[in-house]
């Protein structure tokens, strides 16, 4: 899964669709407040690499602590099938929910980099 591939991805209920094209070469997970609740696998992605193909209407945005990240979760489902943020250069960034990937791909779980975010 290193190589760069053209993943499609939605929400539960499917208003929100999106493409992206990355290599899963970066998949985490959290443990802080929120990411522990959702438990949802992170791969980020250059805001330029991700297509938003329907829902734009259909998002909630959450934002907390730092603010610094966008959650953006479905108004009728509820699943956060990705995030906007930055890389802290000043580049625009989305965070995938690997789980929200449509076909679902296999995640190998020995690959899942631990982000210590209720320290940072
Ligand atoms: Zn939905």
């Amino acid at each position: 899964m290193s190589e760069a591939h053209t993943y499609h991805g939605q929400c539960h209920c499917g208003a929100v669709q999106y493409d992206v094209s990355t290599a899963l070469d970066g998949m985490g997970d959290c443990n802080c407040s929120r990411c522990r609740r959702v438990g949802w696998v992170l791969q980020s992605a250059p805001a330029g690499q991700f297509t938003l193909l329907s829902g734009a209407d259909n998002l909630t945005s959450y934002r907390f602590n730092t603010e610094n990240i966008e959650h953006l979760f479905c108004k009728t489902c509820g699943i956060e099938s990705f995030a906007r943020g930055g890389d802290g250069k000043g580049n625009a960034m989305v965070m995938i929910n690997v789980n929200c990937l449509e076909p679902a791909i296999a995640v190998d779980r020995s690959m899942i980099k631990h982000w210590d975010g209720a320290n940072w």
